[in-house]
């Protein structure tokens, strides 16, 4: 189902662990980017107000989500500007060419996948929604 994107605090808060329970935001959060895919990347469930650590990426046909996401390796530090959906205008910010991420897909099967330049710069970004942290 399309959710509306919120603002406001409750994209500010650290997200709790996603569960099996929570598998429907994911299925949302896909419908809510592919809905969205001219002016966005990815999206984290915060943004459609699910506190739960659950991102999406969309780059062209590539459209998945990941459960839990941890960045557990990154190299290639460099500096760029990004904007963001709950934000307007662009900021400054540190990202990094390559990274590993730690995730479950959405049958909460435990995944390892390197992932680099514009891919890894998104999943950065909605990694760092699940943290609370806008860029
Ligand atoms: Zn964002």
């Amino acid at each position: 189902m399309i959710k509306p994107i919120v603002s406001g605090t409750a994209i500010f808060t650290k997200a709790a662990t996603a569960t099996k329970e929570d598998l429907p935001i994911a299925y949302d959060l896909l419908d809510t980017l592919k809905a969205n895919q001219a002016r966005c990347v990815g999206m984290a469930a915060n943004m459609i107000g699910c506190n739960k650590a659950i991102i999406v990426v969309g780059l062209g046909p590539m459209l998945f989500a990941m459960m839990n996401p941890v960045i557990t390796k990154r190299s290639g530090k460099y500096e760029t500007e990004e904007g963001c959906l709950s934000l307007t205008g662009v900021r400054k910010c540190i990202r990094y060419q390559q990274i590993e991420v730690e995730y479950q897909d959405l049958n909460m099967k435990k995944c390892h996948r390197k992932f680099e330049g514009y891919i890894a710069q998104i999943i950065q970004h909605e990694i760092d929604h699940c943290h609370g942290i806008v860029i």
